[in-house]
Order: C-alpha cells, then sequence, then structure tokens
C-alpha cells in the first residue's frame, strides 16, 4: 500500500448543546478531517484536538504536516510499519497520528474488499450498543435528559459527575428512579474528585447498580486510584491515566483499576489502540472504547474498533451524536445498537469539496 497522496481540512461544527464535564465546558466541536488517496482509493480519518492529550487545531495542523511529509510516497506492507514510521517522524501527537492511522486503515481494507472491523479481524458481531452520555447539569434537565434518550432507544447513559459529589449522588438517584432498572449506568468523574470524596461516592452509589466508575481520580494518582480500585463495588475503569501500552502496565501492576477506556485519539490509532488492549486483555482488564468529541469519521473507526475486539466490552461512541453539522451521515443506529457499515474500509465518504 502506497499514501499518494494526503489532504487535511478543519472543520467546525456547534454542539446540539453545551457540555459540561469536570475538567472544563465546550460549546462546539473542531475535528481535523483527513483524506489519503492510493491509486484509485480514497481512504479517511480524522483527528480531534482534545485536553488529554493537550493536542489542539493548530499542533494537529502542524504534526499532520510533518506526519505527511514522512509517509507520503511510502510503501507499506503492513500496519504496525505505518506506525512506526510516524513514530519514527515525530515523537507524541497521537490525535493527528490517529487521523493518519484511520485513513491509512480505511484504504488498507478498501484494498481487500472488506469492511474495516473485519480487515481487523472481527466477524463475530457487527452492532453494538453504545452508551448516551450526559454533561453535568441540574437534576430536573438530566433526568429530562435521560427520559429523552431513552425513549430514543438507549439502553445505556453515562453521567458526567466530579463537579459536587453530593448533587451527583441525588442526580444519579433521580435518574436510577425515573429510567428503572434496566437502563445501564455508568459514572464518569474526569478526574474530579479526591480520594476521600471518590471512596465516599463509591459507597453512596452503590445500591443504584452503577456498572462503571470511570477516572475519578487524577491521572497521576496511580496510588489513589489503586485504594480505591480495592474499595469501591463499582468496578473503577482507568481513562485518561492510559494513553500508551506502558500505562497499561502500569495500571495493571498497580492494580489501579478494573476497566480500561480505550480512545483512538489518546492512543494514536487503530495499531496503537490494539496495543494498548493486548496489555489490558493478558490483564483481564475488560475494555470500553470511548471517543473525544469526534466526527463520525473516527467514531466509526471507533465502533469497528470495538466490534472487531472480544475484549472490548463497552462501547461509549456518542459524540457524533451532539455535533450539528457533520462532515458524513451519521452511523446507523437501531434499538440502542450501532451498527457497522458492510461496505469496503470505513464505510464514511467525506464530499470532496470539503478538502478544496
Ligand atoms: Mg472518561
Amino acid at each position: 500500500m502506497r499514501i499518494d497522496a494526503i489532504s487535511y481540512g478543519v472543520h467546525e461544527s456547534p454542539r446540539t448543546e453545551p457540555f459540561v464535564i469536570a475538567s472544563g465546558a465546550t460549546t462546539s466541536s473542531t475535528n481535523v478531517i483527513v483524506r489519503a488517496e492510493s491509486g484509485n482509493l480514497v481512504g479517511y480519518g480524522n483527528a480531534c484536538p482534545n485536553s488529554v492529550t493537550k493536542e489542539t487545531r493548530d499542533t494537529i495542523l502542524a504534526a499532520l504536516g510533518v506526519l505527511s511529509k514522512a509517509v507520503r510516497g511510502h510503501e507499506f506492507e503492513k500496519n504496525l510499519e505505518f506506525a512506526d514510521a510516524m513514530d519514527g517522524a515525530l515523537a507524541g501527537n497521537p490525535a493527528a497520528k490517529a487521523g493518519l492511522d484511520i485513513a491509512f486503515h480505511d484504504l488498507r481494507a478498501q484494498e481487500l474488499g472488506m469492511p474495516l472491523y473485519r480487515f481487523l479481524g472481527g466477524g463475530f458481531r457487527a452492532r453494538m450498543p453504545t452508551d448516551m452520555t450526559i454533561g453535568i447539569m441540574d437534576a430536573k434537565a438530566t433526568v429530562s435528559k435521560a427520559r429523552h434518550w431513552v425513549a430514543e432507544g438507549f439502553r445505556a447513559l453515562k453521567l458526567k459527575v466530579g463537579l459536587e459529589p453530593a448533587g451527583d449522588v441525588r442526580r444519579l438517584r433521580s435518574v436510577r428512579e425515573a429510567v428503572g432498572p434496566d437502563v445501564e449506568l455508568r459514572v464518569d468523574g474526569n478526574q474530579g474528585f479526591s480520594l476521600q470524596s471518590a471512596l465516599a461516592f463509591a459507597k453512596e452509589i452503590a445500591p443504584l447498580d452503577v456498572v462503571l466508575l470511570e477516572q475519578p481520580l487524577p491521572a497521576v494518582d496511580l496510588n489513589g486510584m489503586k485504594i480505591l480500585t480495592e474499595n469501591s463495588r463499582v468496578p473503577v475503569m482507568a481513562d485518561e491515566m492510559v494513553l500508551s501500552p506502558q500505562d497499561a502496565m502500569r495500571v495493571r501492576w498497580g492494580a489501579c483499576a478494573r476497566a480500561v477506556n480505550l480512545k483512538l485519539m489518546k492512543h494514536g490509532g487503530l495499531s496503537r489502540a490494539s496495543e494498548v488492549n493486548a496489555v489490558c486483555e493478558s490483564a483481564a482488564l475488560p475494555a470500553m472504547v470511548g471517543c473525544m468529541g469526534e466526527s463520525v469519521v473516527s467514531v466509526a473507526a471507533g465502533l469497528h474498533f470495538a466490534l472487531a475486539n472480544r475484549n472490548v466490552r463497552w462501547a461509549d461512541l456518542d459524540s457524533h451524536f451532539a455535533i450539528e453539522r457533520d462532515v458524513a451521515p451519521r452511523l446507523r443506529f437501531e434499538g440502542g445498537d450501532l451498527i457497522a457499515s458492510e461496505a469496503p474500509g470505513l464505510g464514511v465518504r467525506v464530499d470532496d469539496g470539503f478538502f478544496r
């Protein structure tokens, strides 16, 4: 597979509504959409600026300039060769790398005429439930959002928490009462808790049948995460603390979590996400595939990745639902499940006009 040409452009869209989490608030979504050509094939990718990897629109554009130069005109026989070539050209910048890596995988799967999840080794499932995330808002608004999304078909909800633990418990209790026992509830603290408040919070939400307590403590607090993991009945999941395979090993050896949230933007694309997942799977840490404020392009890639890997037990692939004007149509969504395209590759096409 030779990469003949690469182009990219910034896409900005308002969010359908403001989104507040413990680490900040956003009202719009920015993505850098990547287009790569090989012969007469065209592949697409997406790099999403985010505070976890500390990449901005401008760092992504600068990184893509360097990375494009390093891979354009070269022949790559294996997926890992492509990821290694990018790492050899530039350290860090995982979201920028994910943009190119996704486009490369799209091209390779198209070349073999198979949907990306099959190219990645999957085939045992073609659809998966995703949760819908509800940002931090007052209890009444939270309940009305929860009812709305359940009516839309979602069978799992993820509540953002961590700004005010007492209020978080009340909101969770109201949501559980409103949606009944059959909707799965997950919570994400986005590093907003202290160890003491997280321990108390975990104890209070345990009777509410919450299935995951995601990254309540700062990413650097390995010891706190270990103590919380030992003492919380609600399984603790690591997110912001796992970017690389080495990070996953630290979580494993430190027993800092019981599950890990994988994101293509954090790890640098599909090849590196596979490496992180391999560590998780070997340590019996089941994974979720999550997303940043991503367009449908990389959400589709996340879905293919989730479908292809048995260790991925949960999907949190909802960001494209919140983008008012995306670059391509939404993924198929039925009965709470995202359904992968059976077209060769990623199954997402972005209008050529976007890149002019
Ligand atoms: Mg998270």
